[in-house]
């Protein structure tokens, strides 16, 4: 015979912890109660509403903080058709052990995301399979050729929160301008991968002085900077939101921050390894160090910086972008761009940028939460004010650890990062109030 525990689905007490939740002002010792998914309660009341209700699970997060789930509005998921380099069981669980609660997947798949079916099997699939919230974008034209739009409306009907052609940008001006057109009528933004490929060409890595020093062809900043300035221009005469993705280039960083002076609804993020890391690491010639756009000059990281600093860039998202091992390992110029970002963003972000002192925690939670989901649309999502979806980052900011790509739980283990001792990691992530992650190892 067997006893059913009563238990309350999806609530959950969060007791003791530091919340920073920018979204209300807030940044102080406070408890979240979670009811059937939402978010019921913050502060002493939360405490109080839990006692009168039985089975409600506690965490405790006393020196912790606490933060509004956050998202990842840039990654591969690489289902349908790429399974071999990641797939949405591996890929979302990755983000679930990064802190991620949701992830935006980018639409290079095979059938390729231009349609409502490959929209739908990928929600379907999430929901069946999936640790997070995934959120598809739907290819800007069709099969990413840069020639015919892909139907807007049909993919934002089955669930596309943007388009984007992501890594085969539209080269075509006048198309791109009918995107954009097409865009403003369903009211989502487009994601721009700045790269005019006639400039990048045959470029393997950031052109300038280590390019002519280990003799591989160079990727000029110009390539993005011609691009950004395309696209914030034809975004301004559209009137749709452009949100350029991965900046890399001190110029692309000046032509946005422009850009939003003049009140030109554009926004922008930035990776992990584009803050901390230069093309001088290529004199190794390990393909880790490979992905578009490149890593750039001292120069150009140091205005990515400033960049984050003063709100020129709006959210750190990683390009999660997993290659099979066989596929990185053989020459350079032979390895396909792209490297992981899900299991190491959060500690890369901490140390780096906030106990360098660059970031505060608010700061963090902005560009990691609030501003991906009001870019994205994202309804309950980057806030924890009452009624909110019950989903939450927890940070343990003294924590430190070295990045061991063998425990990751992505398929692939293409990181910059391998061996890199950080302080600063989530401790769980919290899916509709169930503990989906856990540091110590409860989920
Ligand atoms: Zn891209």
């Amino acid at each position: 015979m067997w006893v059913s525990v009563m238990k309350d689905e999806n609530s959950l007490l969060i007791q003791n912890g530091r919340v920073v939740d920018p979204s209300q002002n807030l940044d102080e010792t406070a408890s979240v109660l979670i009811l059937n998914g939402k978010v019921a309660k913050i502060g002493k009341d939360a405490d109080t509403a839990a006692k009168t209700r039985k089975g409600i699970e506690v965490f405790d997060a006393s020196g912790k903080v606490v933060c509004p789930g956050f998202i990842d509005m840039h990654v591969h998921l690489r289902e349908p058709g790429f399974e071999h380099k990641e797939d949405i069981a591996s890929g979302t669980k990755a983000a679930a052990r990064g802190g991620f609660t949701s992830v935006a997947c980018m639409p290079n798949t095979n059938p390729v995301t231009d349609n409502s079916g490959t929209v739908d099997l990928i929600e379907h699939k999430s929901r069946m399979v999936g640790s997070v919230n995934v959120f598809p974008i739907g290819a800007a034209t069709l099969g990413m050729q840069g020639k015919d739009l892909s139907n807007v409306g049909e993919l934002v009907e089955a669930g596309a929160v943007a388009i984007s052609d992501d890594g085969f940008p539209v080269q075509n001006s006048y198309v791109m301008r009918r995107v954009l057109e097409y865009a403003y009528m369903f009211g989502i933004c487009f994601i721009s991968h700045p790269e005019d490929t006639t400039l990048s060409a045959e470029g393997l890595m950031h052109e300038g002085y280590y390019s002519n020093l280990l003799g591989l062809k160079g990727i000029p900043a110009a390539s993005e900077e011609v691009q950004i300035s395309r696209d914030i221009i034809l975004g301004e005469i559209t009137g749709t939101p452009v949100h350029i993705a991965h900046v890399s280039t001190k110029g692309g960083v000046q032509m946005i921050r422009a850009a939003k002076e003049r009140g030109v609804k554009v926004t922008a993020e930035a990776t992990p390894h584009h803050f901390s890391l230069t093309d001088a690491s290529l004199v190794s010639y390990d393909t880790n160090f490979k992905m578009k756009p490149p890593l750039r000059s001292e120069v150009d990281r140091e205005a990515i910086i400033e960049g984050l600093k003063d709100g020129t860039i709006d959210c750190i998202a990683t390009d999660h972008a997993p290659h099979s091992e066989n596929e990185k390992t053989v020459e350079f110029d032979k390895a396909p761009f792209g490297v992981i970002g899900l299991e190491t963003a959060i500690p890369v972000v901490l140390d780096k940028l906030h106990h360098s002192g660059i970031l505060s925690l608010s700061q963090i939670v902005e560009k990691l939460s609030v501003n991906p989901a009001r870019i994205l649309n994202l309804k309950g999502k980057g806030s924890l004010k009452e009624g909110a979806d019950g989903d939450v980052t927890i940070l343990d900011l003294d924590r430190e650890i070295e990045i061991d790509p063998r425990t990751f739980a992505s398929k692939s283990r293409n990181t910059p990062f391998a061996g890199w001792k950080l302080k600063g990691a989530p401790a769980a992530t919290i899916l509709s109030g169930t503990v989906v992650f856990s540091a110590t190892g409860k989920a």
